[in-house]
């Protein structure tokens, strides 16, 4: 798997900023938010992209998806709402081979997405 800047943030190389880490996720701001909340959780045990949770024990997508909830409740999303967005490949538009699902909050969102 190629070292991706998510790599080098979960190692400390790359400053960002952190809004939760536990023993299964480390999650960080998003350098260029699209909403006033827009916070990229990555799972510690790498994947390249969602499509790769094919091949993944199903407990170690569900630590990462409670995580996300968490990350969500610790952002203090739950009573408006908010989404979570997971980009995949070249027509998903997905720019960092790790997998990261965006939580994006804090403004009403709209449907269908661009
Ligand atoms: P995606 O297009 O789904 O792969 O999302 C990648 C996201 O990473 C984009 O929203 C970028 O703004 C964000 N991003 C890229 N580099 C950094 C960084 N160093 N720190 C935080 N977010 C970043």
């Amino acid at each position: 798997m190629e070292d991706t800047i998510f790599d080098k943030i979960l190692r400390r190389e790359i400053p960002a900023k952190i809004a939760y880490e536990d023993d299964h996720v480390l999650a960080f701001h998003d350098l260029h938010p699209q909403a006033p909340v827009h916070v990229l959780v990555i799972p510690k045990k790498k994947q390249p992209g969602i499509q790769a949770f094919s091949g993944a024990s199903s407990e170690d997508i569900g630590a990462y998806m409670v995580a996300v909830a968490k990350v969500a409740t610790h952002l203090g999303l739950d009573a408006a709402g908010y989404r979570v967005v997971f980009n995949q490949g070249k027509y998903g538009q997905q720019t960092v081979a790790y997998v990261h699902a965006h939580i994006l909050g804090g403004r009403q969102m709209e449907w269908p997405p661009g």
